[in-house]
């Protein structure tokens, strides 16, 4: 029981990697606040923590919205006193070249993935200061890393939420507050499945050119990540602080020469 009596919040936790976290935090006694755009999905994560043996409740909130995430924040800390944990997760995809990118995609896709990491963290954190404690999570990507095709936007927003995160982590270090990112390579959840399907015509065949770029024979699971945010979320990270943890399967630092 690596988070028990932890309260730990997760957007956008009705899907992939979100929800295999809620699963796990849960599983290691935390109470979830499962966040999702989508209530039926959020519901679904809640059901499945409850069928486990675990707790969990679900809060509807776009993150983009600052009175949605305001009053997730005021619902959390009305309830439990406290929040342990932030694991600002929901993301958005986009593929294309910068050149066929409109703005108004422009502008939601930076909205979701990084608007939104900076307003569950602005209302959360306050409260974190105050308990002189707190863990926050940030989903990055490799792609923040490398020149990826076809993915200028969401490169851009993963590196903007990997600076974020070392940024932040420096304010907030006198505060006990740890805040740390994860970097994934391409993990198999409904986001990569949309997209293979959307973007290739046989996705098989972009699942084998997926294979090829990383070290690993296998596609990264959901609770690959998990298993990964769980270690960031519990003590035995204590001197992990303004990280980027990697999930990749080799692409970042191996070359299948
Ligand atoms: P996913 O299966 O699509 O799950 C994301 C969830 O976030 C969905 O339930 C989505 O709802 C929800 N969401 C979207 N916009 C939201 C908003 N404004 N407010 C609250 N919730 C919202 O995606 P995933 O693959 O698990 O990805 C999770 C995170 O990991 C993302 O930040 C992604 O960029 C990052 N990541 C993923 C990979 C990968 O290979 N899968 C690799 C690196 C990083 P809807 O379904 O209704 O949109």
């Amino acid at each position: 029981m690596r988070l028990k009596d932890k309260v730990a919040i997760i957007t956008g936790s009705g899907s992939g990697i979100g929800r295999a976290t809620a699963l796990r935090f849960a599983s290691e006694g935390a109470h979830v606040i499962v966040n999702d755009i989508n209530q039926e999905h959020g519901e679904e994560t809640v059901q499945l923590i409850k069928e486990n043996g675990g707790s969990a409740s679900f809060i509807l909130a776009d993150v983009t919205n600052p009175q949605d995430v305001q009053a997730l924040t005021d619902n959390v800390i009305g309830e439990f006193k406290k929040i342990d944990i932030l694991f600002n997760n929901a993301g958005i995809s986009n593929v294309g070249r910068l050149d066929e990118v409109e703005p108004d995609v422009w502008d939601k896709v930076m909205s979701v993935n990084v608007k939104g990491v900076y307003l569950l963290s602005k209302y959360i954190v306050k409260h974190m200061m105050e308990q002189k404690n707190g863990c926050i999570i940030n989903m990055s990507s490799c792609a923040a890393e490398m020149g990826l095709a076809q993915r200028a936007l969401y490169s851009a927003t993963k590196g903007a939420v990997l600076s974020l995160t070392k940024a932040m982590q420096v304010d907030y270090a006198p505060y006990n507050i740890r805040v740390n990112a994860l970097l994934p390579g391409t993990i198999y959840t409904p986001f990569v499945e949309n997209y293979l399907k959307t973007s290739y015509s046989d996705p098989e065949v972009a699942i084998e050119g997926i294979k090829k770029r990383q070290l690993s024979g296998d596609l990264g699971l959901p609770e690959d990540v998990a298993n990964a945010a769980l270690f960031l979320a519990s003590d035995e990270a204590k001197f992990m602080m303004g990280s980027p943890l990697y999930i990749d399967g080799g692409v970042v630092f191996g070359k299948n020469a």
